[in-house]
């Protein structure tokens, strides 16, 4: 069985004040998810992951949304893997679309933090997903297929079982635009398909989520997918009703 996770990705939004009152407020919710067999997370900026490691339940998971795959150098405005680590941070956003879209985070980069990552011992959530185009054209899956194979390249069985994958069609991301339920486990289980040709067994245990325009009102539908193990939501995670809601909703 894999465990439910919810994962918050607040982007550039919440100054550390207003990420600490968050933080404060969430720590009931994490009690409660846990009760659930639920994981329950959030992806602060670089500049509030300790505030809210510090004010957090500590079953509450603290993700960065970036890393740098070096550890350390010439590298003017990165932060590196052992930067996270001081800071007891074990999880990290890699490949998000805004990132691939404005910061021309390639496949092959994705897969340089993904490996630098695993080595390290901590999770990347990988994201993947096609933009409008892609999808209007019905190259979806050829698309998303080679987010995997590239951006997984070179691991392990052993190396990809903690892996967390979150499928997030562009087209969806903040439009209020969802892909129906249909979608969202048709490419989810397409994705499986492809872990278990990469990797076999292991592909059972990755835990798969869905992400775009994912709300209360709509979030225990995906999750009822059996290829959906989770959400990654943006603009839903950032107020704590909200947020408490999505958690509510999928008890
Ligand atoms: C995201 O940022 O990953 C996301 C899915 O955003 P939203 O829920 O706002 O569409």
């Amino acid at each position: 069985m894999r465990r439910k996770l919810l994962l918050g990705n607040w982007k550039m939004n919440k100054l550390s004040s207003e990420a600490k009152e968050f933080a404060v407020q969430s720590k009931p919710l994490v009690a409660l998810a846990q009760k659930n067999n639920i994981d329950l997370g959030v992806a602060p900026t670089y500049l509030s992951l300790a505030t809210v490691k510090e004010n957090a339940d500590k079953g509450m998971i603290v993700a960065a949304q970036n890393v740098h795959f070096k550890e350390s150098g010439a590298y003017t405005g990165e932060v590196s893997i052992p930067m996270l680590k001081e800071f007891g941070i074990d999880w990290v956003l890699i490949g998000h679309s805004e990132r691939r879209g404005y910061d021309n985070e390639t496949n092959e980069k994705c897969n340089l933090k993904i490996k630098a990552l695993i080595e390290n011992g901590m999770v990347p959530v990988y994201c993947c997903g096609e933009s409008l185009s892609t999808f209007e054209a019905g190259q979806t899956k050829e698309f998303v297929e080679q987010q995997i194979r590239v951006g997984l390249a070179d691991l392990t069985k052993e190396q990809v079982k903690d892996l967390v994958v979150a499928y997030e069609p562009i087209w969806s991301i903040g439009t209020g635009k969802n892909a129906s339920v249909e979608i969202a486990q048709d490419i989810c289980g397409f994705v499986r398909s492809i872990l278990r040709d990469m990797f076999g067994e292991v592909a059972e245990k990755i835990r798969i989520l869905y992400g775009g325009s994912v709300k209360p009102e709509n979030i225990k539908a995906y999750l009822s997918c059996p290829d959906v193990d989770g959400a990654l939501v943006g603009g839903a995670s950032l107020k704590i009703d909200s947020y408490e809601g999505l958690l509510k909703n999928i008890l």
